[in-house]
């Protein structure tokens, strides 16, 4: 039992509104007796009991905790029953808990109808039958109970709805700030003097600039009832469109290039850039896309494209042209010392004539060399995977070397390459390691290949010849570079340019290291292959145009 006044009683209070713990019921009455009667009467109940001796005590004990009822005795000195039942109902936080009333059996009717008239809900009589009782704090304890579980749970769906209120406004904000920020891309978008155009999930065009529109003369609603492929040349239309779907279907970026009728009807070449965009939940939303006006590019290249055909045409006239003569000068020179060398016993004009046709042959190298370095930046480059080692054989065996100067001694992966290129890049190769020895020296050179960078076959020619100086190692791929006397060491100066080109064409690279008087060793890096290899014959009638040994 505790009693009122008590501070360990008060404990439920000082929690606020009692949205935990036992139900608390306050009896009240001046018989010390009376209240352990009624407290073990009541004990069972799983209920907080607090007892008041007096109404003054019954008093602040509601001040000091919620109760689901009030047992009150009518008949007790100073302030009896129905004056504490009075100031009970006075105040407004226990107002409205139920009051029954301890009376004696003998207490008239009258009593009776002042308790109800301030506010008592029920009487029971003494002597007390304990399952009445019980029966009925039961119900109001219950009652009490299902209250406060009720107020627990508007007090959890008012916290919630606020919660919801607040996310729904946060929403409303976003949504307001998504609204603005696409009014305001959209109205730049309309500036843009590019042509644009968005699609939904689905892949229909859904949106057209400003700068479509104009374009092609129609509304929105005219350019979306045509379809975005309206206006695309009939030769362009179906790869066009087959290239949007794959797309799409893939969410792929793609690019095309394609004719476009303008309003005026006039067809211009457009580039058109598509890419998938996503909703800001990271879902597909559709592709969006910007088409440029490239006529004038188109225009440029077509032009560049016939004067390359010209180009060649002429270049394949001036080799032809000023090849012949130079042959025929050689061709002269030779019968000259054949048919006179015997007869004449001056050596003198015999050395002359030599060196005409020295001269005529050093000339002839330097146009074709020429000729093939041009050739090398026009000429459409296929690549596909070759075999090294087959090939590096053969470029050598070509070679028709005496003794075995050139070896081909770690075999060469496969590499994603031409095999024209590749056999001018290594008979050039391997020819300067040949020719750049030092007197008297035999030469050896090694071709091996290793693993490179970045994926690439490495593929290292290496010689014991005359070395070059570090200064010169990036110089020596320049066309007409040459470090060394033309006596010497005969040359156009022209070679290695052609190889720097022919690897970065297959999309290689090539160096060197060496130092003066101790070898040389260049490298060429090359894709390594990954798919199967294609025969080796299947290619083979492909000679090289510009083999420098040949
Ligand atoms: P060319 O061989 O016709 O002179 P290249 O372009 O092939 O022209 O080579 C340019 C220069 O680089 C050569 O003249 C030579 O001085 C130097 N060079 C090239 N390869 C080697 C080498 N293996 N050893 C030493 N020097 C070399």
């Amino acid at each position: 039992m505790k009693e009122s006044g008590g501070t360990k009683n008060m404990s439920n209070s000082e929690q606020g509104p009692s949205a935990i713990g036992k139900a608390g019921i306050l009896i009240v009455d001046d018989q010390e007796g009376n209240l352990r009667v009624l407290e073990g009467l009541l004990e069972d109940l799983g209920v907080d009991i607090v007892t008041a001796r007096s109404g003054e005590q019954a008093l602040s004990a509601l001040l000091e905790r919620e109760f689901a009822m009030i047992l009150l005795d009518v008949r007790m000195p100073v302030m009896d029953g129905f004056e504490t039942a009075e100031m009970i109902r006075k105040r407004r936080r226990s107002r409205h808990i139920p009051i029954i009333f301890v009376t004696a059996v003998d207490d008239d009717v009258e009593h009776m109808t002042k308790g109800y008239s301030v506010g008592a809900v029920d009487y029971i009589m003494k002597p007390l039958n304990g399952d009445i009782l019980r029966s009925k704090v039961k119900v109001f304890v219950e009652l009490f109970q299902k209250g406060r579980d009720l107020a627990n749970k508007t007090a959890e769906l008012t916290e919630k709805n606020l919660a919801l209120e607040k996310e729904i406004r946060k929403r409303e904000r976003v949504e307001r700030i998504l609204a603005k920020s696409r009014d305001f891309y959209l109205a730049l978008f309309d500036e843009f003097p590019t042509l644009i155009w968005r699609s939904d999930e689905d892949g229909r065009v859904t949106y057209f600039n400003r700068s479509w529109l104009t374009f092609v003369g129609r509304t929105l609603e005219q350019e979306k009832q045509a379809g975005w492929d309206h206006g695309i040349h009939p030769e362009e239309r179906d790869a066009c469109v087959a290239k949007y779907r794959a797309a799409f279907l893939a969410r792929e970026p793609f690019e095309t290039e394609y004719r476009m009728r303008r309003k005026d009807g006039e067809y211009r070449w457009m580039l058109n850039h598509g890419r998938p965009y996503r909703n800001l939940d990271g879902s597909f939303a559709g592709f969006i896309g910007a088409c440029y006006d490239i006529t004038p590019r188109k225009k440029s290249e077509e032009e560049t494209r016939s004067a390359n055909a010209e180009l060649e045409a002429f270049s394949y006239t001036v080799s032809h042209d000023l090849r012949a003569p130079l042959r025929s000068m050689s061709g002269f020179c030779q019968i000259l010392i054949e048919d006179f060398g015997t007869k004449s016993p001056d050596r003198g004009w015999r050395d002359y004539v030599e060196r005409i046709s020295q001269a005529a042959k050093q000339m002839d190298s330097l146009i074709r060399d020429l000729l093939a370095f041009s050739r090398l930046a026009r000429d459409k480059v296929e690549l596909m995977p070759i075999d090294l080692e087959p090939l590096l054989k053969e470029v050598i065996t070509d070679m028709r070397l005496d003794g075995n100067p050139a070896r081909v001694i770690s075999p060469g992966a496969a590499v994603m390459g031409n095999r024209v290129l590749l056999s001018q890049v290594f008979s050039n190769l391997i020819s300067n390691a040949l020719k750049f020895m030092a007197p008297g020296t035999a030469p050896e050179v090694r071709v091996r290949a290793e693993p490179g960078p970045e994926g690439c076959v490495r593929t290292w020619v290496e010689d014991n010849g005359i070395g070059i100086s570090a200064e010169y190692h990036e110089k020596i791929f320049q066309v007409f570079e040459r470090l060394n006397d033309a006596s010497a060491y005969p040359g156009t100066g022209i070679g290695l340019a052609i190889v720097r080109r022919a690897v970065g064409r297959m999309g290689g690279r090539v160096g060197v290291e060496s130092e003066e008087g101790k070898g040389s060793r260049f490298w060429v890096d090359l894709p390594k292959a990954s798919v199967p290899l294609q025969p080796l014959s299947t290619e083979g009638s492909d000679a090289p145009e510009s083999n420098r040994l040949a």
